[in-house]
């Protein structure tokens, strides 16, 4: 973090005050991470910290020390927007551009309240007038790290904070196998068990929590695998119908879009998930060197992310939808085979 934005920063919290942290909307394990290790920084330091999610979030993160304690926006709009009217300081959490929030975006900036942004996904849009942003980190977890450590308050971190800084870490690294994953990541997931966090328990609670139903699904999605050789590309599909015959939780889907990239070869993987409710094909993206899903999902499927993890959504129907992710790929067949 750049010594201007810890000046500001450290401006903004020299007083108690009322802090909200917003996470993206369907939160994952860094961005609920983030906001809770946060959350509970602010609050031994003394501030009124609330979380607010733009929805819901999977039941393999609720075991998060904190996870009660989080208004969901969409179930609780109303006690939503008076935590937010009556902030002196919202932080924004693991994502760069409002839309990432949903319906709850354009409220944040309606309420004048300053805001600040953590986050490590490329291309930040301008919203925030305190701004840490860093697309080389491995996760925001990381960043809330250096965060507490700029201002001063690396002896306070406790178990609950580092149990949910490690939770975020392990998950966006993929348990410390991506990229991003640096030697200080390591160091920091190092003084985090120092500090507290369970490494095994928390593995245990986030990875092995599956029921019958989520297994029956992957096989499901395994079974709807295509694989594209001459692109070195492989894609699962997911109908509303499947999801229901298989009693669909949220979160049942995490980590099924890996699959395809841990065949011999394939760079790029792909999955569709329909939703009937919100009318929209949900797109994960994964790749493998220096293809970038992050670009392919900014151009073709109204997202983003980062170069080897990325999102997006489609309106088009489930089978129209893969039909156009197929015709794509020739134009992307020099990317795909130098990647
Ligand atoms: P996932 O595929 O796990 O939903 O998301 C992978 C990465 O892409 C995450 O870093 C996530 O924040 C980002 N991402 C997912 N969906 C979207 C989207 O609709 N828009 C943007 N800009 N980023 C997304
Ligand atoms: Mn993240």
């Amino acid at each position: 973090m750049d010594k201007e934005t810890v000046r500001k920063l450290r401006e903004r919290l020299s007083r108690p005050g009322r802090i909200v942290l917003v996470p993206h909307s369907n939160p994952d394990g860094d961005a609920i991470g983030s906001c809770l290790g946060l959350h509970h920084y602010l609050t031994k330091a003394g501030h009124q910290s609330n979380v607010i999610s733009p929805n819901d979030f999977p039941s393999f993160l609720k075991w998060m020390p904190g996870a009660g304690s989080i208004t969901i926006f969409e179930r609780d709009a109303a006690a939503g927007r008076e935590l937010l009217r009556a902030a002196d300081l919202i932080m924004t959490l693991d994502f760069n551009s409002l839309d990432r929030c949903g319906a709850m975006g354009p409220e944040l900036k309606e309420t004048g309240v300053a805001l600040a942004m953590i986050d490590h996904h490329q291309s930040p849009e301008a919203y925030a007038e305190i701004r840490y942003s860093d697309p080389a980190m491995s996760s925001t977890c990381e960043m809330v790290y250096h965060t507490i450590a700029a201002l001063g308050g690396n002896e306070v971190l406790d178990e609950e904070i580092a149990t949910c800084l490690y939770a975020g870490i392990l998950t966006d690294t993929g348990s410390f196998k991506y990229s991003a994953t640096s030697p200080t990541t390591m160091r920091i997931a190092a003084e985090l068990m120092e500090r507290g966090a369970d490494h095994t328990a928390i593995h245990r609670n986030i990875y092995d929590t599956n029921s019958p139903e989520r297994l029956k699904l992957l096989g499901q999605a395994l079974g709807n695998l295509t694989i594209l050789r001459p692109y070195r590309t492989a894609y699962i599909t997911l109908s509303q119908q499947e999801l229901d015959a298989c009693q669909f939780q949220k979160g049942d889907t995490e980590g099924f879009v890996n699959y395809g990239l841990s065949l011999e070869g394939v760079v790029l993987s792909a999955i569709f998930i329909e939703n009937k409710e919100e009318g929209i094909i949900k797109i994960s993206l994964r790749s493998q060197g220096t293809f970038s899903v992050n670009d392919m999902a900014r151009a073709h499927f109204s997202g983003g992310g980062h170069v080897n993890a990325a999102g997006g959504r489609s309106t088009d129907s489930l089978q129209a939808t893969a039909a156009r992710f197929e015709a794509l790929l020739p134009q992307y067949e020099r990317e795909l085979l130098l990647a």
